[in-house]
């Protein structure tokens, strides 16, 4: 049977086109930060493709959905931003995942480790610049700078930080948090570098390092919000219209009767809702596109279902597809109407919604 709800169209190879790129603009490697299912799009096939094209570094936020794509990038970095939790020192060295590691405790926790099977093993250690969040604080930082021995054992492959406003090239936080980073890997074993997030990448060359961590970017999001999106668009939100009505006027539609027909109106009803993803605030705001031509949502945002005003789309006939997001608008655009991000428009998209990949 074909589906009967809301698809989601991934181009692969835009996502691949999107990293290329970010490897022509930042001089270090580019990883790809696959976190939350690739930001929705599907981790299991968005990390073989960019393995395919050479990327050799993913970062997930979790262990497990770092187990997802392990086997389908040999040879790659795989590393779990999180962080380990005690005792997962031997699931992550079996499966060769990579520890990021943001306090003493874990520091501790993996050169105990290191110790008791006679070997260095590889981390990544992460220092807070000013996010405070997660990675090492300044005292920890020099904790360790008093006793280097306290990382005897492991093999430092990145020291790495993150940007707190990246998008924002004016915020002085920005060159405030290089500062801190520099100071603290000045205190550091010398090892490689990572900074830039997608938007850390468009900051200019002191922002560079030897691994950047685009994952916005490479899903189309716009990495620099106050000029034109570099990015190609990847994704395509398509919702199959399943009834069509005729309702009079001064009739409502939908919950709470926020709508109301100022005139004889005819309105779709597409399989698509809040548990889809396509958040409630959309209600009443914003417009899906049929033929390239705005369709405004009308009412209430329901679970499974939202309705449009087609009076003025006489060709639109149930079974058609209205496309909620699409190269001409994007997760950016729908984050406007809805009063979020894009990445939030992108990493909602519901387990319902089938993804379906296109060249
Ligand atoms: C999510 C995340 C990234 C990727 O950020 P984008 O803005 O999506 O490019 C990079 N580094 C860390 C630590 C993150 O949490």
């Amino acid at each position: 049977m074909a589906t009967d709800g809301s698809v989601l169209e991934v181009s692969l190879s835009a996502v691949v086109a999107n990293w290329r790129k970010l490897c022509s603009l930042h001089p270090g490697a580019v990883a790809g930060v696959v976190k939350a299912d690739a930001y929705g799009l599907g981790a299991v096939h968005v990390a073989p493709a960019l393995h395919a094209a050479g990327c050799r570094h993913f970062f997930t936020a979790q262990f497990d959905e770092a187990m997802a794509i392990r086997a389908l990038v040999p040879g790659a970095m795989v590393a779990a931003l999180n962080g380990p939790p005690p005792d997962a020192e031997y699931e992550y060295l079996a499966n060769d995942v990579t520890p990021v590691l943001g306090s003493l405790a874990a520091i501790d926790r993996w050169t105990t480790q290191a110790r008791s099977l006679g070997r260095t093993l590889p981390v990544i250690l992460h220092v807070d610049t000013g996010m405070h969040r997660l990675g090492l604080p300044p005292a920890e930082i020099s904790v360790l700078a008093d006793d280097p021995g306290r990382l005897d054992g492991l093999t430092l492959l990145y020291v790495m930080t993150h940007l707190v406003s990246a998008e924002l090239p004016d915020d002085p936080q920005n060159a405030h948090q290089l500062a801190r980073f520099a100071a603290a890997c000045a205190r550091l074993p010398p090892a490689p570098r990572s900074i830039a997030n997608s938007s850390g990448i468009f900051l200019g060359p002191a922002f560079a390092s030897d691994l950047a961590r685009p994952g916005a970017a490479l899903y189309g999001i716009n990495p620099t919000p106050h000029a034109e999106n570099p990015m190609r668009p990847v994704a395509r939100l398509l919702a199959p219209v399943l009834q069509i009505r005729d309702v009079p006027a001064d009739e409502t539609v939908g919950y709470n009767a926020t709508w109301r027909a100022a005139r004889p109106s005819r309105i779709a009803t597409a399989a698509i809702g809040y548990a889809d993803g396509w958040l409630r605030a959309h209600s009443n705001r914003g417009h899906a596109r049929f033929d390239g031509a705005p369709v405004p949502l009308v009412g209430r945002v329901s679970m499974d279902l939202c309705t449009y005003d087609v009076t003025d789309h006489p060709r639109i006939v149930p079974g058609d597809r209205l496309e909620l997001l699409g190269p001409a608008f994007g997760p950016d655009a729908a984050a406007e109407v809805a009063g979020t991000n894009g990445y939030e428009i992108l990493t909602f998209m519901g387990m319902r919604i089938a993804r379906v990949y296109v060249a």
